[in-house]
């Protein structure tokens, strides 16, 4: 067949159409467009396509080209995992479930129109949209500190360079230095994890520093596993680390990136590292798209995950207000099956089974020493609601902490394939 000037202008146009209309107005195949490539929306991109069998077509848009994990980020600051162990690519997701991951950032959603602008200047039409950009900071919600701050008091809250950076601190500290953590307020993504990572400091520092401390500054009464974490820190280092929580001021800092200055109720304190994890609010994105409500996150149906505000757009993850679920990796991806299971019945009619969901968070406390909460979850009214829960109790023996951490191994392992095929 020859190609002129004319036919090729003409298969040019047809194709930007298609690259920008929804199904009903000239596609073949249903679209759904995933915004985010990380435990949420990964793990929904490879349902829909590989339960679909081809009947839908699924887009991913994801900026990074290698996903880091948050989760087991902590280990590897402990020196548990080497930081190739957390990166996992996009490579399988399109290779062997088809789907054509764009790597882009989504700039902007038009919801009438159903339509998505990318970064480049794409747009790109969908059927069903589904939403998972993960967390963003709240602005000045740590007085002094903002992004042009993170090098000097990293948050390492999104893995990658930031999770690095922190651990090249942590082993450049003088000797008897001081490590801050800045902790943040409810909600936040992974409840147990800044707890995790003081573990994981204490851990290094009692080998390579023992004489260093370690400070907790928490607006919190109180946290995740609290005991746990309190039982388990007087039993492996004592006298290393100190939380200042709300009735001593926890709820009132400010940090000065300049001179390594933390300032709690009046008082400043020069320490060594500082770890500043701010107050958090779904990605960005959420918020442009008019997803969020008052409290900076998205209101979902309990059954669907489909946005309170939009029938065709699903949120996922850390971003949604989940009811009784916390925001973890393990919620993600449990998430996404169900938002999963209801955008193929929505646009094939394939059958969608009541939702169920479930959570589990491990945490390490020192070597062999694992901890974990978890628990199932049914619709409730109008929220998420738990059913049933699990909690490690103090006092266990040494060979059930270190099969739970051993557990906690073998759902690395089964979460990220599920995530990433
Ligand atoms: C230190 C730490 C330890 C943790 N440990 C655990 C654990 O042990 N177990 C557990 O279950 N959970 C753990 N978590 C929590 C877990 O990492 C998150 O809950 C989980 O990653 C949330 O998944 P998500 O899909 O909502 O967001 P993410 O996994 O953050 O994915 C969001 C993705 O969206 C992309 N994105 C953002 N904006 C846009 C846009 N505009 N356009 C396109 N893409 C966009 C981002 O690049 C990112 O890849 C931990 C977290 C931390 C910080």
């Amino acid at each position: 067949m020859s190609l002129n000037r004319r036919s090729f202008l003409g298969t040019g146009l047809a194709l930007g159409a298609a690259l920008s209309a929804p199904c009903a107005i000239g596609q073949a195949r249903p679209r759904v467009v995933v915004l985010g490539g990380g435990a949420g929306g990964a793990t929904a991109a490879r349902y829909i396509a590989k339960d679909s069998d081809g009947a839908i077509e699924v887009v991913l848009i994801e900026p990074g080209k290698t996903y880091y994990t948050c989760f087991f980020s902590n280990l590897y600051l402990g020196g548990f995992r080497d930081f190739a162990s957390i990166a996992h690519d996009y490579g399988t997701l399109a290779s062997r479930y088809g789907i054509n991951v764009i790597h882009d950032l989504a700039v902007d959603i038009d919801r009438a129109a159903r339509s998505v602008t990318l970064a480049s200047g794409h747009a790109l039409g969908y059927d069903r949209l589904i939403v998972a950009p993960g967390i963003d900071f709240v602005d000045g919600a740590v007085p002094g500190w903002d992004m042009t701050a993170q090098n000097r008091m990293p948050h390492a809250w999104k893995a990658g360079s930031q999770t690095q950076l922190l651990k090249a601190q942590i082993g450049a500290m003088r000797a008897g230095g001081v490590f801050c953590m800045v902790a943040p307020p409810d909600p936040f993504r992974c409840p147990p994890g800044p707890y995790e990572r003081v573990s994981m400091v204490a851990h290094v520092l009692k080998e390579s520093n023992p004489t260093a401390k370690i400070l907790i500054v928490d607006p919190k009464e109180n946290f995740s596993k609290q005991a746990l974490f309190e039982d388990g820190w007087a039993r492996h280092y004592p006298g290393m680390i100190q939380r200042i929580g709300p009735d001593f001021g926890g709820a009132n800092v400010e940090v000065r990136p300049d001179s390594m200055e933390v300032v709690i109720d009046g008082m400043a304190e020069t320490v060594d590292v500082c770890n500043v994890i701010p107050a958090q609010k779904a990605g960005h994105i959420a918020g442009v798209a008019g997803l969020a409500d008052d409290s900076g996150f998205c209101p979902i149906l309990p059954g669907t995950m489909q946005s309170r505000f939009d029938e065709n757009v699903y949120v996922l993850g850390d971003a949604t207000i989940a009811g009784d679920m916390p925001k973890s990796a393990f919620s993600a991806n449990s998430q996404a099956k169900v938002a999963a299971m209801q955008v193929r019945a929505a646009l094939t009619g394939a059958r969608a089974f009541p939702a169920k969901y479930s959570n589990t968070c491990w945490s390490l406390i020192d070597s062999g020493d694992g901890v974990k909460v978890g628990a199932s979850y049914q619709v409730g009214e109008d929220r998420i609601a738990k059913v049933d829960g699990f909690v490690s109790q103090i006092g266990e023996d040494a060979a059930l902490r270190k099969a739970t951490y051993e557990e906690s191994l073998g759902w690395y392992a089964g979460i990220t394939a599920d995530i990433f095929g």
